[in-house]
């Protein structure tokens, strides 16, 4: 058993960290889909997040949303539950789980990304839609405001995905393949108002499989392969080791090899 400092004394010691995972599982139905999962991210930290399809990205950026309960471990987000950290948090899912066919204009979409905070049913203020256009601004998408989100390319649908998590004012962005099908100018472009973001105090956190913007861009790199394998300075990525390990195939779990039925 260990006995905690003060509370005044761990905080002056050691600053919360924003995004805190402790021997983390987590999963759908009876299967895990990551394990044993320790991860710190501090405040003003970019972080990246690779691995295969299928390597549990996508289960983790969940999971700290506060969407996926994990099964053991524990998760703290800003110092406590991620549920309640949501109003301070941004995530913006993976294109393929977005529904993109409902009637919507592109700043209605936008200005979704604040209805925790407005309260449902408020209509938008003239503050709201400058700040919406603002948001807009910032990835270059303010000319497609009036559009139907139904008539959007992939590039454009990232952007707006992008301008709805900014206008939200988060501390924290969790953002699932935002480059994913999206042209390499639009990619540079979301890039760079990341590292703004980050440069500004926020909190981002980026599942992706472009390597080579990893190592362009970020300053720290999560390796997942169903859990993290390796994790630290972008440039682990050139370790020939790190890469097998991430993407060389499933771990194989010694429990199975130990199975007479798998032998
Ligand atoms: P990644 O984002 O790295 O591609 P995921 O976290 O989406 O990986 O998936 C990890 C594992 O969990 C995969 O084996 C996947 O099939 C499974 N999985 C993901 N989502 C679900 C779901 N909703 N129901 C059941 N299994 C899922
Ligand atoms: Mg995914």
């Amino acid at each position: 058993m260990t006995v905690a400092p003060p509370a005044s004394y761990r905080r002056a010691a050691v600053p919360e960290a924003a995004i805190q995972l402790k021997r983390v599982a987590a999963g759908y139905d009876g299967t895990l889909a990551i394990d044993a999962v320790d991860l710190e991210v501090r405040s003003g930290e970019m972080v990246a997040l690779v691995g295969a399809n299928g390597s549990g990205k996508s289960t983790l950026l969940k999971t700290i949303v506060g969407l996926l309960r994990p099964r053991h471990g524990e998760v703290r987000v800003l110092g406590g539950e991620p549920q309640a950290a949501r109003p301070r948090m941004s995530y913006l899912p993976q294109q393929e789980h977005v529904r993109w066919d409902f009637p919507l204009t592109v700043e209605s979409v936008v200005l979704m990304g604040r209805i925790g905070r407005l309260g449902l049913g408020r209509p938008p203020r003239p503050a709201d839609r400058r700040d919406a256009a603002a948001a807009l601004a910032r990835v270059d998408a303010e000319y497609l405001r009036r559009r139907p989100v139904t008539d959007l390319s992939g590039g454009e649908r990232q952007r707006v995905l992008l301008a709805r998590a900014l206008f939200a004012d988060p501390e924290i962005l969790l953002l699932d393949e935002p480059a994913t099908g999206v042209d390499p100018t639009t990619e540079e472009q979301l890039m760079a108002v990341l590292e703004e973001e980050t440069a500004r105090g926020r909190t981002v956190l980026v599942a992706t499989h472009d390597l080579a913007s990893v190592m362009a861009h970020f300053a720290r790199v999560v390796c997942m392969n169903r859990g993290i394998v390796a994790q630290g300075d972008v440039s682990i990525l050139r370790d020939d080791a790190v890469l097998r390990a991430t993407y060389g195939g499933h771990r194989v779990e010694p429990n199975l090899m130990a199975d007479e039925h798998h032998a």
